[in-house]
């Protein structure tokens, strides 16, 4: 038998049938044939909550690529400072939001810089070659640019699930770099806005957040010295992670945030007037939903059993451990009548698909499942519905739905 990961404490320790946004799961799944993504936003504005607490002087942006799905984005218009997307097509489902936007993303298509020029919102830069084509797209619109240099900082996150800095990057342009480019922005008369840091994703040591922070702070400083300008906003970038495994715990945010007050109460003077920035996706949304599929066989083979749902990889490619992670590890799961139930059997879940990926659990325990019952996977609201191949083998995307 192998382990699972916590289930986010909004969900645990329930008897009997689980609750998301204060209905039961079979009542969610009533009348439906698939799958179903549920997210709460109850769960968001309570992360938002406890980020407020923690960062009172730090705006908060959601970067959008964790969840994109448009009843959450216009529920978290109203808890955030800020949309951060990365393509035309995240620009889209935020435009009409009336919150700050900025794009960032390496490869950025002249369509794609035009749409944010024209619609005013900031485009953190990827290159030297970006700039200059902004630039003149900006020209040829009559209007002013507002421009971000993303930077490739020297520094990484330690411990990060995915390392973005500190190396050969296609994000950002090399620090070394860096003042030359804001000099040149500002004297082809662009809205310079800042800089945008981020040193990577998924960490859960608060002391590596920590001092990826001290030194991004550091490390603005040093460029705004070199570029002989103070910038309006450093987007200190995020990087907060989720515990999804068994052994995993929750980043303690309260104590990142006690040590970024420290760290901006002796931030150089060039940086007193900057305003900073803290962009996070999955720490904000991740534990808010909950993916339901119904057994819809249950096999035994070779010893072992298996319970196969109506969808899997194809909506959950994360939870099946193909999304990034070196070892296939359990997220947590739960047969949704049976919250709390003595789990004594010993099974895989598995997916429709015809692939060995598309395991959803490797030998986990639970209670005895029937036909048709429904299974929870927790974890579920972010990097979920869009960030999994709906279209590989036909079965069609999962149903997403807002709780409220
Ligand atoms: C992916 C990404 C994020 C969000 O990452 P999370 O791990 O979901 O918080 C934020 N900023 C940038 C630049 C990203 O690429």
């Amino acid at each position: 038998m192998k382990p699972m990961g916590p289930i986010p404490p909004e969900f645990a320790a329930q008897q009997g049938a689980l609750i998301i946004g204060g209905r039961s799961a079979s009542a969610w799944m009533e009348g439906r044939d698939g799958p179903l993504f549920v997210y709460d936003p109850a769960i968001v504005a309570a992360r938002v909550a406890r980020f407020r607490a923690a960062f009172p002087t730090i705006d908060l942006h959601y970067a959008i690529k964790a969840n994109p799905f448009p009843p959450l984005l216009a529920a978290m218009a109203a808890m955030v400072d800020g949309f951060d997307v990365a393509s035309s097509g995240e620009l889209a489902k935020v435009t009409d939001l009336g919150r700050p936007v900025s794009f960032a993303g390496p490869g950025k298509r002249d369509a794609e810089l035009t749409a944010a020029i024209a619609a005013g919102i900031t485009l953190n830069l990827e290159s030297e070659g970006e700039a200059r084509r902004a630039l003149a797209i900006a020209d040829r619109l009559g209007r002013t640019p507002r421009l971000a240099v993303r930077v490739n900082p020297d520094v990484e996150l330690r411990g990060s699930g995915m390392k973005m800095g500190g190396r050969p990057s296609p994000f950002g342009i090399d620090a070394e770099r860096v003042p030359a480019l804001v000099r040149d922005l500002i004297a082809a008369g662009a809205d310079w806005r800042g800089f945008h840091i981020y040193a990577g994703s998924q960490a859960l040591d608060p002391q590596a957040i920590i001092d990826t922070q001290a030194a991004t702070i550091a490390l603005a400083a040093r460029l705004a010295e070199a570029a002989g300008q103070a910038p309006p906003l450093v987007n200190l970038g995020g990087g907060f992670g989720i515990p999804y495994f068994a052994g995993d715990s929750p980043l303690d945010i309260e104590r990142v945030g006690a040590a970024l007050t420290e760290a901006l109460d002796a931030r150089s003077e060039i940086l007193s007037d900057t305003r900073f920035a803290i962009e996070l996706g999955r720490w904000l949304v991740a534990e808010a939903g909950v993916y339901l599929a119904h057994v819809v066989d249950i096999k035994d083979s070779g010893g072992e059993r298996f319970a196969i749902l109506d969808g899997g990889l194809n909506h959950q490619l994360a939870a099946s451990g193909n999304f990034g992670t070196v070892v296939r590890r359990n997220y947590p799961l739960a047969l949704a009548h049976a919250m709390g139930a003595a789990a004594d059997q010993t099974l895989s879940v598995v997916g429709p698909l015809c692939t060995p990926l598309d395991r959803l659990g490797d030998r986990i325990a639970l209670p005895r499942p029937d036909m048709g019952d429904i299974v929870a996977i927790f974890l579920a609201g972010a990097y979920g519905a869009s960030a999994s191949p709906a279209a590989f083998l036909g079965h069609g995307p999962a149903d997403e739905v807002l709780a409220r």
